[in-house]
Order: structure tokens, then C-alpha cells, then sequence
């Protein structure tokens, strides 16, 4: 692709902040409208298709596909028992990485925890500082929000209305689906609004069976909704189509980009316009602020490798650092304007941070598959989605909102669930005889959005690059709980419905993170005293300031927010450019 030489002496139109989903999209619309940009990003350009290796066998790896002796990743047990910052009883790993960081090909994706550290409540924070972000590693599950979400005060009463409905993003929905490919099903449910879906996957036998056992139910299982081309795009020259290797569950991500990736999507066809200038190894530290205008006025940011500090300058300033990192970005960014840190006059930067509860969920055996040849099931970039159906037509008596449910069945390369005991040869043959009966799923829930849930920047700790850490105020509450509940019992329903024999549930609730769809620490709103930005994801402060990332998001639905980040941010940055050709930015 064409490299731009960064020139610091220049005023660009526009600087952003961050090139994950949200970064890359901004580069990619604000580009196609022939602004000059300069996108900022705080980890290096890695050699990403010799980090995935997706195709690699197990056999071929020095540890089998998992971290070097020399480094850790958190497990569950461990975030129970220790508290943030998680360097301290881990002396004897050279490094340590939150629970993602598992296998050898993420070890240089997500960030190690001593270098990045945070304080406070426990927190199961995915971070991953490179070009790109999490979009390197991501699930895939592409999902739209609708008005039950938008619009979800008004129906129980609780928290705030978002300021746009379905309607106003449904075509920057549509759009997202056209550039980036997305596969599935349509379903025609209001809940969950269809995409407009390249070729899908297909269902196993397994999962065909629990679809048809809970239909009586009134309940809808769907073919995985997957941010992947699976028919290609005539586009983009960056990205192949699906070949359903089956190298989508291993911890890594996909080295032919089928699946969506932000490099590869949005910034590569973004710096081939000749508008974008990209500079990897800058860490923001503060947005920079004219004290005649009160406008943002550019970015001061640190180089990761030199310790070098730098400013740029620019018309428009779009913070798309992930929702916890920008919101500290905005309360590093205080002045004698702004004590508060910036966009910060409602006081809400940093609260009504809210997310997705995991935990219970079920696996089970479909008897009569138990001896079956074996079949190529994980050729295929996710299984299914089962969706939500709680507090719709009726009102649960003991929590609001919704939850939904991802599984899979059928044989894959690492037999799954198998429960069997012994070794030998009779072990061997007791796991191929039952791993293509396998099928499980795990739920994933609304966790309300509530003031009290917050960050804030910790007076003592600093980061590697001597950046103030974050300081977590953070913990599921009652509704959460109930919600875990009802997600054990009615996983465990659905499976008896679809006649599987259940094998184990899981009652435990996740910690908090685990999810790693963090949101609406800068929410939207139409009132400047309790919302951080419009709804065009504007400060309501400083007119030339945006953000653009899961920070605006005025609930978290308990729909996967990455498909929503990027339809607002779209909106937004077409928003952004009208205004500033208008010359009211
Ligand atoms: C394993 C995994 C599975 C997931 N599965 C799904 C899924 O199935 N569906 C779904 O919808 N979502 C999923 N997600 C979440 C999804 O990846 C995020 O929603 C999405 O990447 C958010 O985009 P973002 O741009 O806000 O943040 P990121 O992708 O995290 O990008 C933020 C970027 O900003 C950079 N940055 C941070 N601070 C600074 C700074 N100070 N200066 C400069 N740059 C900075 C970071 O280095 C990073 O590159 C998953 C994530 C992971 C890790
Ligand atoms: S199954 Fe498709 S999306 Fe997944 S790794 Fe293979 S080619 Fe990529």
C-alpha cells in the first residue's frame, strides 16, 4: 500500500487517535471524503500473517500452540484470587498477559500486563496495542442492535433512550455489511434486524436438532453471523474469501483476512486513496487545546520505541482508542479550560461504563451421533447464535433486559467437550467416538449501564511510558446476577427440549472483562449535563472533538458491539465532514 512520510510540521485536517474498528473506519470514511489524516497508533506495525499462522499444525509448533515457558496468562482462578495491578505474585514470568493471551500466536497482540498496568476492582482487561487492535483477534460475531436497545428506557424504564433509533443507522449498518462481507441467515426478527449477508454457513446435525427442539419454544438459533467475506469482495485487493480452514477457533486470527481485520478492511484501502498518513508506535498522552478558542487544537504523543515526545496538529481531533483507553485519554487531557479533563462538563467521562455477563452456559451429547463417522465441522468461521428472548413480547419477574447464547457442535481438529476418562488406546477410542456428538454453548447478557460503575485515573501508578494508569470502580450488580441465573436454567431447558443428554453446566459467573466488549464510558445523548457527546458521537464541549469508539454507547444491548461501533462511527465521520466543509468545526 502507499506510505505517506509523516511530516509533524504540517496542520492535518484531521488526526485520529487509535486504528482498530473504530480508527480504521474514521481513516477509512474521512479519506474517501479527500481529508488529509494522520492516524495515530499506540503498538507497532506487526509482521501479522507470521504471528497468526493459521495454518500452522500443533506439531510444528515448539510449545504445541501455546505461550513460551517464559510467559503467563491469567486464568479465571487467578483473577479471583488477585487484585489489579496483576505484576505482583507472577515474579517468575518475564511476561504476563490478561486470559486471551494464551497461545503463541497472540503473545505479541495482547499487551503485557506489567507494562500496561490498571488498579482497583478486578477487571479482566483485553488490550491489544498493535496495528489493527483487537480486530487482529476478535470473535467475528457480527450483530446489528435495534430499537429493543435504542430505545430500551422507554419500554422498562431504566437508564436513558439512546438519541438516534434503528432507522437513523440502518444504512450505515447496510453499508458496513457491503465493505467489510458479513455471512448468515436472514430471520426477520425485530430484536435482531437482518444484515445484508454474503453466502452462509451451514448448520451440523446437532445444531439442526437443538434449532428444531426450541422452535416450539419460540426461540430462534441462527447460523453464526460472522464478520467474514465468505463470496470475497471484488474491492478490496488486501482480503481473501473464507476458505473454512477451520483455523477460526484458534486462539489467533486469520491470516488470509476473511475474517475482518482493520488493516486489511479499512486502513491499507484507506492509505491507497493518498490521504492517509499513518504513524505506528505513538502513544497519545493528552489532546492539546487552544486556550483562545477552547477547541481541541491537535495531539501531544510519545514514541513508544525512543521515549521521544511529539505534537501534531490538526482541524478535527477523533479519539477511537477502545472505550477504557479513551475515556483516560479524555480525563489525562486537563487544562486550566478543562479541569475536568476534556468534554468532561456533564462529569460522566469514565462512568456508565457497562458491558456483557458470560459464565453459564451447557454442554451436552447428541446420543444418537455417539459412533458416527466423523465430519468437517469447524471448517467454517463460527457455529451459531442463538438469540435473545427474554423481556420482548414479556416481562421476566426478576431482571430486565436480554441475553443470548454462542455454540457450536461437531467434530474439529481439537475434539471439544469429551468428558471421557482413561488412557491408552480405550481412551482414544472412547473420545472418537463421541467428540462429533459434542455441543455447547455460552451466554452472554446485558450488564446494565450504571453511574456508579467507573474509572478514573489512579494518583500513584503510571504506565511504561509514565502515563497515569486507570483506576477501576467496577462490579456486576443484582440485575446481572438474576440474569446468570436464568441463563443456567434455560440453557439447561433448550438442551432437555432438543433431547441431548447434558454432560456439564456451568454456573459460574465470569469475571468481569471477560467479555472484552467494554462500552459507554463517553456516552451520546440529546442532554449536555448527562451525556458526553451527541448523537453524532461530537463533544457536547468541543466542537471538534469526537469519539468514536464503544465510549458512546448509551447501553450495551447484549448484542457484540463491534458491528454497531463501526455503523455509528460511519455516520459520524459523514457527519464530521459535512461540518467541517461547512466550516463549523
Ligand atoms: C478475543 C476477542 C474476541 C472478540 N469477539 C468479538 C465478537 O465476536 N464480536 C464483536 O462484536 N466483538 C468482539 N470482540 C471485541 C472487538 O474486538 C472490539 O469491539 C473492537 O475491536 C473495538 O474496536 P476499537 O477500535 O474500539 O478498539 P481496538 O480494536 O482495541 O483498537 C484500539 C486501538 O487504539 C490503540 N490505542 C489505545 N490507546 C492509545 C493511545 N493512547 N494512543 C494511540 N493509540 C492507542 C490500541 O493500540 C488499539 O490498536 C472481541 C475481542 C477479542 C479480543
Ligand atoms: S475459517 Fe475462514 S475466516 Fe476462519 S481462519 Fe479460516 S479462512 Fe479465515
Amino acid at each position: 500500500m502507499a506510505e505517506l512520510e509523516v511530516n509533524l510540521t504540517r496542520k492535518y485536517d484531521a488526526v485520529i487517535i487509535g486504528s482498530g474498528a473504530a480508527g480504521g473506519m474514521a481513516a477509512h470514511v474521512l479519506t474517501s471524503h479527500g481529508l488529509q489524516v494522520l492516524l495515530l497508533e499506540a503498538g507497532k506495525k506487526l509482521p501479522i500473517e507470521q504471528e497468526l499462522r493459521s495454518m500452522e499444525w500443533p506439531y510444528d509448533n515448539a510449545h504445541r500452540g501455546f505461550l513460551p515457558p517464559d510467559s503467563h496468562s491469567l486464568s479465571f482462578n487467578e483473577y479471583t484470587i488477585r487484585n489489579p495491578p496483576y505484576g505482583p505474585g507472577f515474579e517468575k514470568s518475564k511476561h504476563l498477559h490478561s486470559y486471551i493471551g494464551s497461545s503463541d500466536y497472540v503473545k505479541n497482540i495482547v499487551v503485557d500486563e506489567r507494562e500496561n498496568p490498571f488498579t482497583g476492582t478486578n477487571y479482566a482487561w483485553v488490550r491489544a496495542r498493535c496495528l489493527g487492535g483487537k480486530t487482529n483477534i476478535w470473535g467475528r460475531l457480527a450483530l446489528r442492535l435495534s430499537d429493543y436497545d435504542f430505545k430500551a428506557k422507554t419500554r422498562d424504564g431504566y437508564g436513558e433512550d439512546w438519541p438516534i433509533s434503528y432507522g437513523d443507522i440502518a444504512p450505515y449498518y447496510d453499508q458496513v455489511d457491503l465493505y467489510l462481507g458479513i455471512t448468515g441467515v436472514k430471520e426477520n426478527l425485530p430484536h435482531l434486524p437482518d444484515s445484508i449477508f454474503q453466502r452462509p454457513t451451514k448448520l451440523n446435525c446437532a445444531e439442526v436438532t437443538l434449532k428444531q427442539g426450541i422452535q416450539k419454544m419460540g426461540r430462534v438459533l441462527t447460523q453464526y453471523r460472522a464478520g467474514v467475506t465468505s463470496d470475497g469482495l471484488k474491492h478490496n485487493k488486501y482480503r481473501s474469501r473464507c476458505y473454512g480452514r477451520g483455523a477460526c477457533e484458534r486462539k489467533g486470527g486469520c491470516d488470509i483476512h476473511a475474517a475482518f481485520d482493520s488493516p486489511t478492511g479499512l486502513i491499507y484501502p484507506a492509505m491507497d486513496t493518498g490521504n492517509l498518513t499513518l504513524r505506528t508506535n505513538s502513544v497519545a498522552r493528552e489532546i492539546m487545546v487552544d486556550p483562545q478558542t477552547g477547541k481541541a487544537s491537535g495531539v501531544h504523543f510519545v514514541d513508544s520505541q525512543t521515549m521521544k515526545d511529539y505534537n501534531v496538529r490538526a482541524r478535527v481531533v477523533i479519539v477511537a482508542a477502545s472505550t477504557l483507553e479513551s475515556a483516560r485519554l479524555l480525563l489525562l487531557s486537563k487544562s486550566r479550560l478543562y479541569p475536568n479533563g476534556l468534554a468532561n462538563s456533564s462529569g460522566h467521562v469514565g462512568h456508565n461504563f457497562c458491558e456483557h455477563v458470560m459464565g453459564p452456559g451447557v454442554a451436552g451429547r447428541a446420543k444418537d451421533l455417539v459412533g458416527k463417522p466423523p465430519t468437517l465441522d469447524d471448517g467454517r468461521p463460527g457455529g451459531f447464535y442463538l438469540t435473545r428472548f427474554r423481556n420482548l413480547a414479556e416481562k421476566h419477574p426478576k431482571f430486565i433486559r436480554g441475553y443470548g447464547f454462542e455454540g457450536g457442535s461437531g467434530s474439529a481438529m481439537f475434539p471439544r467437550g469429551t468428558d471421557a476418562h482413561g488412557f491408552g488406546a480405550s481412551f482414544k477410542e472412547e473420545v472418537r467416538k463421541n467428540q462429533g456428538a459434542f455441543i455447547g454453548m455460552g451466554a452472554f447478557g446485558e450488564v446494565l449501564s450504571r453511574y456508579e460503575n467507573y474509572v478514573e485515573l489512579d494518583p500513584v501508578v503510571k504506565d511504561k511510558w509514565g502515563i497515569p494508569s486507570l483506576r477501576f470502580h467496577y462490579k456486576f450488580g443484582d440485575n446481572e446476577h438474576r440474569m446468570a441465573e436464568d441463563m443456567k436454567e434455560t440453557a439447561q431447558e433448550m438442551f432437555e427440549a432438543a433431547g441431548f443428554e447434558i454432560v456439564h453446566v456451568n454456573s459460574r459467573v465470569l469475571t468481569e472483562g471477560w467479555s472484552i466488549h467494554e462500552l459507554g464510558t463517553a456516552r451520546m445523548g440529546n442532554d449536555p449535563k448527562t451525556s458526553v457527546l451527541n448523537q453524532f458521537e461530537q463533544s457536547h464541549d468541543v466542537k471538534n472533538l469526537f469519539v468514536v469508539d464503544g465510549s458512546a454507547f448509551v447501553n450495551a444491548s447484549c448484542q457484540n458491539p463491534t458491528w454497531t461501533i463501526m455503523a455509528l462511527c460511519w455516520r459520524s465521520c459523514d457527519y464530521l465532514a459535512e461540518e467541517l466543509r461547512k466550516g463549523n468545526l
